[in-house]
């Protein structure tokens, strides 16, 4: 089969579609034939060399997968030849504790898919039964790889992660990357007031398009001022920042009494300076959220089908334009998601 395989990390990396045998499903795992796989920001940063924990070599990355199942090993019994699937982040053992717990994505043995086990840019994947969740076939493929990540990422970030309820106010940062297109739209659903925050005023319109009850343009992330002037100085009950470091103390600065920022996302690391005594005078909550469990996956399934929320792929790809992708992604070009298509 087909993969474009990651040879070695670097800030040109070397990479290429090449011939590599077709994976063999274990017992408790399914053969998928790929119809589309998102290029996540994850994928840019492995491809980069500033993630290398846990990376398998010669990788073949891609955890954004839509397919059909083609194959599958002797003890599974959810998925059958002909599904169409996505697949979560993790390849999930789903009978560990966590899996049992409904949090597949934190599985005590599961490998990340496209990072410590191949992933979907290539023709064909094994993943395990327990990390595909199946999807009505009425929905293009093309657009059901965002359904896990990052729409069920933003599902659970705003839901179980800033406990987010109607009539609250939101904050979105990076709101035209891809989790946060989703983000606008799900707190939309949610019943919320969306405030986006974005660095390009090219995304204003279409921001507002997907739900936005207003855009913030902030190319400096100096964004705090904006927000307490739309919310009467009250600050917004969630803040969700996809950015981490960067965007901290604007986010931080950002959060009303109660409030909740949740961190989804970070593209620098390092530290931040945080004060135990704001944190209880304002009664508020900092909280971590990285993937999605099957139950996120549903969720936004639904959202999906109900017409609430719409998947936004706004560019597709074939494996080998993959320095195309990987250029425009450094640069935060792309609108919502662009997708590899084998
Ligand atoms: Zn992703
Ligand atoms: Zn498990």
């Amino acid at each position: 089969m087909k993969a474009l395989v990651l040879e070695k990390p670097g800030e040109t990396p070397e990479m290429a579609v090449k011939e590599i045998p077709a994976p063999v499903p274990g017992p408790r795992q399914a053969l998928v034939r790929v119809r589309a796989c998102g290029f996540c920001h994850h994928d840019l940063l492995v491809m980069r060399g500033v993630l290398r924990r846990g990376v398998k070599p010669r990788l073949v990355l891609g955890h954004e997968i839509a397919g059909e199942v083609v194959e599958t090993g002797a003890l599974v019994s959810t998925v059958f030849p002909g599904d169409h699937v996505v697949s979560l982040l993790t390849d999930a053992c789903g009978v560990c504790l966590r899996c049992a717990q409904g949090r597949e994505h934190r599985c005590l043995v599961g490998a990340g898919i496209g990072h410590g086990a191949d992933g979907g840019f290539a023709e064909l994947v094994v993943v395990s039964e327990a990390s595909l969740v199946k999807l009505p076939p009425e929905l293009p493929l093309a657009e059901a790889c965002v359904l896990a990540c990052p729409l069920g990422v933003a599902v659970n970030a705003l839901q179980d992660g800033g406990g987010l309820s109607s009539g609250e106010t939101v904050v979105v940062t990076g709101a035209g990357g891809g989790i946060g297109v989703h983000a606008v739209q799900v707190a939309r659903a949610a019943g919320a007031r969306v405030i986006a925050v974005t660095t390009s005023a090219e995304k204003a319109d279409r921001l507002r398009g997907l739900g936005a009850d207003e855009v913030v343009i902030a190319p400096d992330l100096d964004f705090a001022e904006r927000v307490a002037a739309s919310t009467n100085g009250e600050g917004a009950d969630v803040v969700l920042n996809v950015l981490g470091t960067v965007a901290f103390d604007a986010c931080w600065r950002s959060l009303a009494q109660f409030g909740r920022m949740v961190v989804a996302g970070e593209v620098k690391g390092g530290a931040v300076p945080l004060s135990p005594a704001e944190l209880l005078f304002k009664d508020a909550k900092l909280v971590g959220v990285a993937g999605v469990s099957r139950r996120h996956v549903q969720t936004a399934i639904n959202l999906v089908q109900q017409g609430r929320v719409r998947p936004v792929v706004s560019q597709t790809f074939r494996l080998d334009e993959w320095m195309q992708v990987y250029e425009a992604v450094r640069e935060r070009r792309p609108f919502g998601r662009v997708t590899l298509t084998p």
